[in-house]
């Protein structure tokens, strides 16, 4: 195992250049050549100023533009991406960044790991999502057509610059996304956490002090349980938390033009497993509430009535939880809670208790 920098705060981008030099450790830092993955989006508002900055400081840089969204987490992209690095003759001892959301950040980690055997490989992550989640962690992949993440590596980088600056031109929907993946740090096992954010919440929306200190506690609390749990066989599982109903929805809702994102489908799928677990008699309902009027304030959804078009019925659904990687059929593995931030693996949920939990909230649409 080794350990790694994770380094956060406003304009990092100007002082890339130096950071790099510190990770990459190398005696001659100017013969680096790094390769810039990055997505359409990101390089039209972003990608000069960093380039800039490293042709200043004279590092040869190869920039590999892939096109924004999920669906180029893909073997072609893949392809694109390895031969792009290989055509530029980079070598074991140079470096790719991934600079973007967390699809660049997948998908340029999973390149950077099998070329010649694992190459130098740093997080510049631009999403809030990237920031506090998926650039911490050393998980990458691509999705087949047998579902999502299925092709893919543990493997860490040499470092995370997350510069809190270049989130200010983030769609507003795509950070509250992110917003809710850092309420469910606080929901897994942190309650003063959350109650920071119901006081604080608002002002992580605007660049500043408040901002940069929830991403630094984020990436502290997603390292120490990946630190403790490196290959998901124990308490990694926690940060499932509302991802069971989150992508029983999120495929449910896959092929609507008003489709849920992740975070959206996982912020209503923890109020579903906060419903539940008060269904069980583990919590007072009135927690539920509470999370809820939280989310409300950050223009979050948070019921299926939200959700814009069609949901399946409850059986429909139900096939879908069991589609899902983190069950096996009859035996279905759910986060539960036992009040605030007192979240616990349940590992023999009844799928007839999902089934008639579904079923109630369908039938109050
Ligand atoms: P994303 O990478 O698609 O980014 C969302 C959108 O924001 C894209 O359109 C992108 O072009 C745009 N964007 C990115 N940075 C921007 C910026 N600074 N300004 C303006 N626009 C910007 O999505 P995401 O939410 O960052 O990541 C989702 C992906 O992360 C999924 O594929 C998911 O599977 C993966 N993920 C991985 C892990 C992990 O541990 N590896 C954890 C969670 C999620
Ligand atoms: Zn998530």
């Amino acid at each position: 195992k080794h350990s790694y920098d994770i380094i956060i705060g406003p304009d990092l981008i100007e002082q890339a250049a130096l950071q790099l030099k510190h990770s990459l450790h190398k005696q001659d830092f100017h013969q680096i050549r790094l390769a810039i993955v990055t997505d359409t989006n990101v390089a039209s508002l972003h990608l000069g100023p960093l380039q800039e900055k490293l042709t200043k400081n004279k590092i040869h840089t190869v920039p590999i533009i892939i096109e924004a969204g999920e669906q180029s987490k893909s073997l072609s992209t893949l392809q694109t991406v390895i031969d792009k690095v290989l055509a530029a003759r980079l070598e074991r001892g140079d470096c790719v960044i991934a600079f973007g959301g967390g699809v660049v950040g997948d998908l340029a980690g999973f390149a950077a790991s099998i070329i010649r055997r694992g190459m130098n490989f740093i997080q510049m992550p631009t999403t809030l999502l990237a920031q506090i989640d998926s650039s911490v962690g050393g998980k990458t992949g691509i999705n087949s057509q047998y579902g999502k993440n299925l092709i893919g590596s543990f493997y860490q980088p040499r470092c995370v610059i997350a510069d809190t600056c270049v989130l200010d031109t983030l769609p507003a929907r795509e950070f509250r996304a992110g917003y809710a993946e850092m309420v469910k740090y606080g929901l897994i096992n942190q309650p003063d956490f959350f109650e920071w954010l119901e006081k604080n919440g608002k002002d992580v929306f605007s660049n500043g002090p408040i901002r940069t200190q929830a991403i630094m506690r984020s990436c502290q609390f997603k390292a120490d349980i990946v630190a403790r749990d490196e290959y998901e066989t124990g308490e990694r599982a926690l940060l499932n938390l509302g991802h069971t109903f989150g992508h029983m929805l999120e495929t449910a809702t896959a092929y609507d033009s008003k489709r849920l994102i992740h975070g959206e489908a996982v912020a209503i799928g923890m109020i579903l497993a906060h419903q539940f677990s008060a269904q069980l008699n583990l919590i007072d309902p009135i927690l539920t509430q509470r999370i809820k009027a939280h989310f409300k304030s950050i223009g979050l959804p948070t019921k299926l009535q939200d959700i814009p078009g069609q949901l399946p019925d409850a059986a429909t659904l139900m096939s879908l939880i069991f589609q899902d990687k983190k069950v096996s059929q009859n035996n279905l593995i759910f986060i539960l809670t036992r009040g605030l931030g007192q979240s616990f693996i349940a590992k023999n949920v009844s799928p007839d208790a999902v089934l008639s939990f579904l079923k109630q909230k369908l039938a109050k649409i």
